[in-house]
């Protein structure tokens, strides 16, 4: 069972939105902004204005669907490497950690396990390593993490080596998982081929990733604490993610739907002192998620792609 108040805490909408904010000034102040003009997938120009949020546009594109963020920080490391950020990272995993595993590592490895039963796994962009915690259990795991010190970390805490960069991977892999990393990356489509090209040929690769088409993007709109540049700069739906797997001569094998809008949703009510809605929203929790996810209108979504033949 899923434990909302773990999840989403009282001060959950507020403190993401004040990340954000923050995150966007500290680029600001540091290297800036540039603008993105062609769609990063398809390379078209047509597009049309989802949302501003924080003076950012986020636009869709009209060829193959992708939402986008206008700008991307010119350097990365503004919004990933200040040790400030790293060390609420480590703080924030490490509350819920336990819970984390059993509720989440634990149904990452079932779902796997109906496709490759052992062999090797690499995940990207593994943080504190709480999945690869009990990944190793089964599979012979490596995990890529820009960050030092937390690589540092994986290696001391739980003796997982970690890559900085994937293109210092010499062997191929059976099964490559990104969970919440492709709408943090500056392209998508390099991001998928370079993946692609660790993975052996019949491997798979598991990837989570928000859902725009859903009740929560529809409902929460710019209170959306998924909708965040600098950090998600990607939004896609089942379309746009179709479209990026026939770019790189992908195939979905498996797509699923499941959400946490009613979470969500909790938490800006909450934020608001809507308490009655609030409460309701909590008591009916699994019931209502449940709902949602069955029409595929979660607010995040999971794909299991693999090569074409
Ligand atoms: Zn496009």
């Amino acid at each position: 069972m899923i434990n909302l108040d773990k999840l989403r805490p009282i001060n959950f909408n507020l403190n993401s939105e004040i990340k954000t904010r923050d995150a966007i000034k500290f680029v600001k102040k540091n290297h800036g902004f540039r603008k993105i003009i062609v769609c990063p997938v398809c390379k078209s120009k047509k597009k049309e204005l989802y949302i501003i949020q924080n003076k950012i546009k986020i636009v869709t594109c009209r060829n193959c669907n992708l939402t986008y963020s206008e700008v991307q920080p010119q350097n990365f490391d503004d919004v990933y490497s200040s040790e400030d950020f790293l060390k609420k990272q480590i703080n924030a995993y490490d509350k819920t950690r336990k819970y984390r595993i059993e509720r989440f590592a634990v149904e990452r490895i079932k779902i796997l396990k109906k496709y490759k039963k052992k062999g090797s796994l690499l995940d990207f962009g593994c943080g504190t390593g709480w999945f690869l915690e009990e990944a190793k259990k089964h599979y012979k795991v490596n995990g890529v993490e820009y960050s030092d010190s937390i690589r540092k970390w994986l290696k001391s805490n739980l003796g997982i080596t970690s890559f900085k960069d994937i293109a210092q991977i010499k062997e191929k892999y059976d099964i490559i998982t990104a969970f919440d990393v492709i709408e943090h990356v500056p392209s998508p489509l390099n991001f998928l081929q370079k993946i692609k090209s660790k993975l052996k040929k019949d491997g798979l690769i598991f990837i989570y990733t928000p859902n725009i088409d859903s009740l929560g993007f529809s409902y929460l709109r710019e209170k959306n604490n998924l909708l965040c540049p600098p950090h998600h700069l990607f939004y896609f739906n089942k379309n746009s993610f179709q479209f990026l797997c026939n770019k790189v001569k992908m195939k979905i094998v498996e797509t699923q739907f499941k959400g946490l809008d009613i979470g969500d949703i909790y938490g800006l009510l909450n934020r608001q002192k809507s308490k009655k809605t609030a409460n309701f929203l909590k008591m009916n929790f699994e019931k209502l998620q449940e709902f949602v996810d069955r029409n595929n209108y979660s607010n995040h979504i999971r794909f299991i792609i693999k090569n074409k033949n």
